[in-house]
């Protein structure tokens, strides 16, 4: 039986990823026409009408990557600032405390400021951190420096493919390694993909 919670990843007609869809989308996006071509493997096979002409009930494909019409090459341009959330922060951290270096459960995570909030710091990906409660009270309004708590990695903003992934839930393997394709070179979440 078909995972139907399972998620496809859309691209543009270039192969550009652009989101994550619900089956349903797709085969609204396949029954409008949307859809240039697919890639990945075959996630499920669902039933479609009966066919007036030949009394025949058609049955259509669902691939775990689909390629529709149309381009948005605005949103890969060095302007594009991903929302910032928790979860995707702690994602993009690997839910690694970035003081202490341990791995935590999201409940016992939090976002720190490198540079605080009450010293100018700003609530951006380049000035974010994934930090244990404990590691983050100790740090208080402080910076690394002042803390003496050196920072395990530089923070950076995640590109929109980059968004994406973080985006995922139960990623399949060609659908990561298509995602990982669009990744900048030398990017941090490129190695910890193909580790997994
Ligand atoms: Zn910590």
């Amino acid at each position: 039986m078909a995972n139907l919670q399972q998620l496809i990843l859309r691209t543009d007609i270039s192969g550009m990823p652009l989101e994550w869809v619900h089956y349903q989308t797709a085969v609204r996006l396949y029954y409008t026409h949307q859809v240039a071509y697919t890639c990945g493997t075959t996630l499920m096979r669902v039933q479609g009408g009966i066919n007036a002409k030949t009394g025949l009930r058609s049955q259509l494909e669902l691939n775990s990557i689909i390629a529709t019409y149309g381009s948005k090459q605005d949103l890969f341009g060095e302007t594009y600032v991903p929302p910032l959330s928790n979860p995707t922060l702690f994602k993009r951290d690997d839910h690694l405390c970035l003081y202490c270096g341990e791995h935590f459960p999201s409940a016992e995570l939090s976002r720190d400021h490198v540079k605080p909030i009450v010293k100018g710091g700003k609530d951006r990906w380049n000035n974010v951190v994934t930090a244990c409660k404990v590691c983050n009270s100790r740090k208080g309004g402080r910076t690394p420096e002042e803390a003496g708590m050196p920072l395990l990695a530089i923070p950076f903003q995640p590109t929109y493919v980059e968004y994406i992934y973080l985006q995922g839930r139960s990623i399949l393997a060609d659908q990561m390694e298509f995602l990982s394709a669009h990744f900048p070179r030398g990017s941090s979440l490129r190695e910890r993909c193909l580790a997994n």
